[in-house]
């Protein structure tokens, strides 16, 4: 059997002919010449449907002219169900015209009758072509349902050829470009797809690496619209020809931008406060390191400034944890206001704040933050129907003097926020060396002080105070010493900051009250029993909830009347918080104690403030007695103090008197009471009665 090019196992034939005879013989033909086949024979238009209805047929021969059919009308019938099978007419007489003719209308080949030499030829050649026709088709059809499924992909599919020009792009494509009004004809380079920047990576980095390993994933960007980006995910693929040849590159890019936004919020949460929305700690050091490095570079100075709120454990107590919230939340909005973009402020956690002040070409510019933090907080914060003066403690290091890196810098500025907070509130404090140096003697001064109340080494002394009008000792103030077994006689101001930062000033400050009032006792028994006698009170102590049921208690035990005892608190302790101030105080007021301002100047009150407080005395700041003799501004304000306290009915006393001329001074200008080394030392207990029978001129 000779062998074709087509497959003939199932080789189906369909013979259009009125004359059975002449079928036979075609069919006798191609039998001989090797081909082999099933076939049928119609002879009509009904005939012919019927059998194409059945399908499955690889080549239809007709004959041309037929009583009552025709070739030309079988063609149009073929053609109508099946466009690739092929026809052949088989004639006898067939002119030419006609021949072109049944051509032209889709036949695909016509065989003389006789001249069948031809025919087996003829039907191997259109067996081939058909097959070829129907797999292009097929694959032309696979084509479209690709394309059609690129076209309907959310992903951006494009082609590009060896140049980097795009040679297609699908419809989500132009879509993710902001193309939309764009056809897909459109010609596009990659400048038009991709910010100048993922161009430069594509071409440099991308692509060469593409042509080599044939592959790449990773994160770019498109572009989208004229001034956004997308965030993309891509693919970009090598196509080969058959000869290893690089004939296109192929990418797809995915919009990742919703889980970019969803990954920078859950990295935006791991840097930042929640309740503030501050950079946190982490992040600080971050920002704080760059700074730095920037610092380096450019011979600049850095300041890092460690800030605690003053009266904030008050304000959380008094009006609740959500107003507390509320006021950090404003202090850290006053806190922004005060920055520039490069600066950093961030919650340290609780009540504390840091400040990083980048790019300083000065030390002292650090000043300039300092009086920035003051105007934002000059006025009250709102929380509710309550306002409240915030203030703070404040501690700066500054790098290079202090320090070149973040963990010293910040050490540092912490243990000078620790030394401003012990010295008073609202206080700032530069870092200076001597601060570590103190700091390890404090360490071991707060350790003795653990057992200097047991082993009873704390003692009262007291100071006079001379009434000016009689020169006669009105009253005592009460001073804490601390007799070390080893230092000696240490001064308060070396020991009551530390014992305000470990809470223990409250059993101390209790002792020194009944300790006040058992001298007082004693006093009595010796027949002085109009002196009064004043305590100092810490920021501490005022807000220990307890603190006027110690009062009452103490003045139970040692049967005192309230009115000789006198409680002095610094104006800053009032100012941290004057509405629980305003409350404690009068709550002092009713168990009938009396309460003075000490060292009044010193602070950010005005007597105006002052006058809403249930106060007694005011006590002026010994450093404005002092330059009495040689400041002319001083004496105006001792001056104004004087009388501004006459006339809100608060008696006055003069602290730190050392001298005649000071007294007076104070004498002329009527003055209440003074108090100072040139009257008399601050004196132990027993040297103390002495003094009370004693008259100063
Ligand atoms: P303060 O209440 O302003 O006490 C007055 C301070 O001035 C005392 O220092 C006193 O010795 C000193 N002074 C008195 N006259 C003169 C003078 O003419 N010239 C000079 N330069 N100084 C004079 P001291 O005893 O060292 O106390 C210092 C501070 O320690 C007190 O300032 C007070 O704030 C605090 N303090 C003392 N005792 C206690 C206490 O029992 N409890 C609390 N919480 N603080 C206390
Ligand atoms: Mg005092
Ligand atoms: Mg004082």
């Amino acid at each position: 059997m000779r062998s074709t090019a087509v497959d003939t196992d199932s080789l189906r034939l369909l013979i259009v002919e009125d004359m059975e005879d002449d079928a036979l013989l075609l069919v006798e033909h191609l039998r001989t010449g090797g081909l082999s086949f099933d076939w049928r024979h119609v002879d009509s238009a009904g005939g012919l449907r019927e059998a194409l209805s059945e399908g499955g047929w690889d080549i239809v021969l007709s004959d041309y002219s037929m009583p009552g059919f025709s070739g030309s009308r079988a063609l149009e019938i073929v053609r109508e169900r099946d466009p690739d099978v092929p026809f052949i007419l088989i004639s006898g007489a067939i002119g030419e015209r006609a021949a072109v003719e049944a051509i032209k209308a889709g036949a695909n080949d016509y065989v003389m009758k006789d001249n069948l030499a031809r025919l087996l030829p003829t039907v191997d050649r259109e067996l081939r072509e058909a097959r070829l026709r129907r797999q292009s088709r097929a694959a032309e059809q696979e084509r479209s349902r690709l394309a059609a499924i690129l076209e309907a992909t959310p992903d951006l599919v494009a082609i590009l050829d060896r140049g980097g020009s795009v040679r297609y792009l699908n419809r989500a494509g132009r879509g993710l470009l902001g193309l939309f009004d764009q056809s897909g004809d459109e010609s596009l380079s990659l400048t038009d797809m991709f910010p100048e920047r993922v161009v430069r990576r594509l071409t440099t980095e991308i692509f060469p690496y593409v042509r080599r390993e044939g592959a790449w994933t990773g994160e770019t960007a498109l572009l989208h619209g004229e001034h956004s980006e997308l965030p993309v995910s891509q693919v970009v693929l090598a196509h080969r020809d058959a000869g290893g040849r690089i004939e296109y590159l192929s990418t797809i890019a995915r919009d990742i931008s919703e889980h970019k936004r969803f990954e920078a919020e859950l990295e935006h949460r791991a840097s930042h406060d929640g309740l503030t929305d501050l950079p946190n700690r982490h992040f600080l050091i971050d920002r704080f390191t760059s700074a730095l490095q920037r610092a380096r570079r450019h011979g600049n100075y850095v300041a890092v400034l460690f800030l605690d709120l003053n009266n904030f454990k008050r304000v959380n107590d008094s009006l609740g944890h959500a107003a507390g919230d509320a006021l950090l939340r404003e202090v850290a909005l006053r806190l922004k206001s005060c920055l520039r973009p490069n600066d950093t402020v961030a919650r340290h956690g609780g009540d504390e704040f840091t400040l990083v002040v980048d790019d300083l070409s000065r030390a002292e510019s650090a000043l300039a933050v300092l009086s920035k933090l003051n105007t934002a907080f000059s006025t009250p914060v709102d929380i509710g129907e309550h306002e409240v003066y915030v203030t703070f403690s404040t501690g700066i290091a500054l790098y290079p003097h202090d320090g070149d890196n973040v963990d010293d810098l910040l050490r540092h500025a912490d243990t000078a926020m620790y030394r401003a907070k012990s010295s008073g509130s609202s206080q700032y404090r530069f870092y200076s060396p001597e601060m570590n140096a103190r700091g390890q003697e404090f360490l071991l001064m707060e350790a003795d002080l653990g057992r200097a109340i047991e082993q009873q080494e704390f003692c009262l002394y007291g100071q006079p105070q001379i009434e000016m009008r009689s020169g006669r000792v009105v009253g005592v103030e009460g001073l804490i010493r601390w007799r070390h077994p080893q230092r000696g006689m240490v001064p308060p101001t070396d020991f009551i900051p530390l014992l305000e930062n470990s809470g223990m000033i409250i059993p101390v400050g209790e002792w020194v009250l009944r300790e006040a009032c058992r001298q007082h006792r004693s006093w009595r028994d010796a027949g002085f029993d109009s002196q009064r006698i004043a305590v100092n009170v810490s920021a501490v102590q005022f807000n220990d909830a307890d603190f006027p049921g110690k009062i009452r208690r103490a003045l139970r035990e040692e049967a005192m009347q309230p009115q000789l005892l006198e409680f002095e608190i610094t104006e800053n302790v009032v100012m941290q918080d004057p509405v629980g101030a305003t409350e404690l105080l009068c709550e002092l007021h009713a168990l009938g104690v009396r309460t003075a301002i000490d060292d009044f100047g010193t602070g950010y009150s005005s007597l105006g403030y002052l006058k809403r407080f249930p106060l007694d005395v005011l006590k002026i700041d010994r450093t404005f007695v002092s330059d009495l003799d040689t400041d002319q501004g001083d004496a105006v304000i001792v001056e104004a103090s004087i009388s501004l306290a006459h006339k809100l009915g608060l008696e006055i006393v003069a602290e730190g008197v050392e001298s005649a001329r000071q007294l007076e001074f104070l004498r002329q200008h009527h003055c209440d009471l003074a108090q100072g080394f040139c009257l008399s030392h601050p004196l132990p207990e027993q040297d103390l009665q002495a003094l009370f029978p004693r008259i100063w001129s």
